[in-house]
């Protein structure tokens, strides 16, 4: 492929951006890179009744968070002065022409708008995802381009930057494939060279409806509030509608630009699993170091404007094998999932340690005191040394008997890890002094 590569992104400022715009730009940056191209971010600001600067300064934002670095942004609004040079060019060549007609929605008023010349016919396209294409366009007739000679409308401003950046490839979403024949007979009228079109599946619920950010959430904002990691979205999005053919499942967007293809993107519609991508999250969240771990995290309990209780360094190790985003990590720790971790907790009731037992209370009472014996004179305190010492005990007698008092000693709580990993968040002296508090109930 030739290394004038040229994709772009498109996205209008009228609203938080959908996690499909984020698929869109991912392959349109891999195959701006896997050709040595150019990667273009414009943004499509003309409709002035929707668009909002701070949605403008959001799509910076939200590129920068994903590293999609582009290599030229543009704001469409700047070319007006083009596009209008562009279209009389069209009207003095007969091509368009201005027609003076009653107001749509209003009769009593007319307007000037531009209509291009059409033949009508059958336009073709070899899409690279769905192959050869054809649609009708005689019913289109001289279909309108702008609004008035200062006011393109959407078709003709976007066949028109594409042009002028030099675009070879339009790569966007499946929902754009009927635009595409009126496009290509503008951009012939105009003189430009048809890029190449390759269109993605949607992304759809998994009510096999269209993915929509109001009634699924679908903004990339959204899960960044979740506390997802743009490299476990990035790698989620790529495997929407793509497989690289093997079992591999993880890549980063460097793998993505060797291994990605468009010619084996599907042409269904791909249903949003967020389970799948919380799994991805998972495995991303697994690979940064625990310090890193715990700077993100604090960061994000803080970005929430709360505060981290001072027990988390302890737990950290706990919390990244358990929690799938910062998100349910923040949760846990803020509705107290792991407040056993305090230095002092309510030594539990009787009836609490019996609970789960399954034994009269002086065999309970029996079982804590050997439990509290065998590990005085226990030294390394990890979950699996700690089960070594008394899994033995516990399954000769009974393991509801010995490890669900254990477990509720340690705690305090119906619920919480299990003993031996309680026993190793809280150390040998907070394991034993709550031991001896547990008895004293008897
Ligand atoms: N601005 C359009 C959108 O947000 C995209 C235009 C295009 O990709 O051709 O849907």
């Amino acid at each position: 492929m030739s290394a004038n590569v040229v994709t772009r992104i498109a996205p209008s400022p009228t609203g938080e951006m959908h996690i499909g715009t984020v698929r869109t730009a991912l392959v349109n940056y891999i195959f701006a890179k896997q050709n040595g191209g150019k990667y273009i971010v414009r943004v499509e600001d003309t409709d002035k009744e929707r668009n909002k600067t701070e949605w403008v300064d959001a799509i910076w934002r939200d590129f920068e968070w994903c590293a999609l670095t582009p290599d030229a942004t543009y704001v469409q609004s700047e070319h007006i002065a083009r596009h209008r040079e562009l279209l009389l060019k069209l009207v003095e060549e007969n091509k368009a022409y201005i027609s003076k007609e009653a107001k749509k929605d209003d009769a009593s008023q007319t307007v000037e708008v531009v209509r291009l010349r059409n033949a009508g016919g059958i336009v073709t396209f070899t899409d690279l995802v769905r192959g050869e294409v054809s649609i009708d366009t005689t019913e289109l007739g001289d279909f309108v381009i702008a609004r008035s000679i200062d006011d393109p409308l959407y078709h003709f401003a976007v066949v028109a930057d594409d042009g002028d950046a030099g675009v070879t490839h339009v790569i966007r979403g499946d929902d754009h494939i009927s635009n595409t024949p009126r496009q290509i007979l503008i951009l012939e009228a105009l003189g430009f060279t048809r890029p190449a079109y390759a269109h993605l599946p949607l992304i759809l619920a998994p009510d096999r409806s269209k993915l929509s950010k109001r009634k699924h959430g679908a903004s990339l904002e959204n899960y960044r509030a979740q506390g997802f990691l743009p490299e476990a979205i990035l790698n989620y999005l790529a495997l929407l509608g793509w497989n690289p053919g093997t079992e591999k499942e993880m890549f980063t967007v460097d793998e993505l630009v060797s291994e990605f293809s468009l010619e084996r993107v599907h042409t269904a519609g791909a249903v949003f699993d967020i389970e799948k991508m919380k799994w991805f999250n998972h495995e991303y969240i697994k690979l940064l170091s625990m310090e890193e771990y715990g700077a993100r995290l604090t960061a994000f309990i803080e970005s929430r404007g709360e505060s981290a209780p001072s027990y988390m360094p302890e737990i950290l190790t706990e919390l990244r094998n358990r929690a799938r985003t910062f998100s349910e990590a923040a949760d846990f720790l803020l509705d107290g999932e792991f407040s056993f971790m305090e230095e002092t907790i309510p030594t539990p009731a009787a009836e609490l340690l019996l609970k789960g037992a399954k034994a009269e209370a002086s065999a309970v009472k029996e079982h804590l005191q050997t439990v509290a014996d065998m590990l005085a004179n226990h030294e390394v305190f990890t979950a699996d040394s700690v089960k070594d010492a008394i899994f033995a005990y516990a399954t000769e007698k009974g393991r509801a008997s010995v490890l669900w008092p254990m477990r509720v000693a340690l705690s305090g709580k119906e619920k919480s890890p299990d003993p031996f990993t309680l026993a190793q968040l809280l150390g040998k002296e907070r394991t034993l002094s709550r031991i001896a508090a547990a008895l004293g109930v008897f």
